[in-house]
């Protein structure tokens, strides 16, 4: 072999190594990001993306878009509660608010946020349900979250198309219709003024808690959405 041959192969091995070195030694996999993962800096197991990446990935269910405002789902949460409203009386919404009821039914007992903390996620994705149910959400309304948040995605052509996302939206916009726990204690201070304490505690709205949360909802509604969104459509190209 000749000596260009050689250096020429060297140096194919070479680039090679540092392309790969690249996954290997651990930097963050979103394009443009060049932090380095956790399990590189020994600070933790992540191999996939920087803490931050992470950390946005655990909040909003995608490690680039972030969550959807109240103002962007109203519209899609108004069509979606008509729609569901015009259709009360079909036999998959009709299903899928018997499948909202068996969820509050298998809630159980109502845990106070401040008592959340620490519970493994299944534990806290039922008291969500059972939160939903105590605030008296109607299934319905449970169903047109889900909805929402399908027509939301599909109508922002810069969303992430991940399943995950759609789970995660839904899961916090579920969280925001149930309310927290609310306490207020009244005592009487000096000179017989009135003090009062208030605690207003909302559960945390990120983590595999939303995943369960947004998994199981769409088991109950993904029939109604296929149905919702296939009319959608139908409309849009009218
Ligand atoms: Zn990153």
């Amino acid at each position: 072999m000749t000596t260009w041959e050689t250096r020429k192969r060297r140096k194919a091995d070479l680039s090679r190594r540092i392309a790969e070195g690249r996954d290997d030694a651990g930097y963050c996999r979103i394009v443009g990001c060049t932090q380095r993962t956790p399990a590189a800096r020994g600070t933790g197991l992540s191999r996939r993306a920087c803490r931050a990446h992470e950390d946005h990935y655990g909040r909003h269910g995608s490690y680039t878009h972030g969550s959807f405002t109240s103002k962007a789902l109203a519209p899609h949460r108004q069509a979606a509660e008509a729609w569901l409203a015009a259709h009360h009386a079909d036999p998959a919404v009709m299903r899928g608010v018997l499948g909202v009821h068996a969820q509050y039914a298998a809630a159980g007992q109502h845990l106070p946020a401040t008592r959340l903390a620490g519970l493994p996620p299944f534990v806290r994705c039922r008291a969500a349900w059972a939160r939903l149910r105590d605030a008296k959400v109607p299934p319905v309304d449970v169903l047109a979250a889900w909805l929402a948040v399908a027509a939301t995605i599909a109508s922002d052509p810069g969303a992430d198309r991940h399943g995950e996302f759609r789970q995660v939206q839904a899961a916090k916009l579920l969280h925001r219709m149930a309310s927290g726990t609310h306490r207020r204690w009244e005592r009487s201070g000096p000179g017989g003024s009135l003090e009062v304490t208030e605690l207003h505690k909302y559960p945390a709205s990120r983590g595999r808690v939303l995943r369960h949360l947004g998994e199981q909802l769409e088991r109950v509604a993904e029939a109604v959405a296929a149905l919702f969104m296939a009319e959608r459509e139908q409309a849009g190209n009218q």
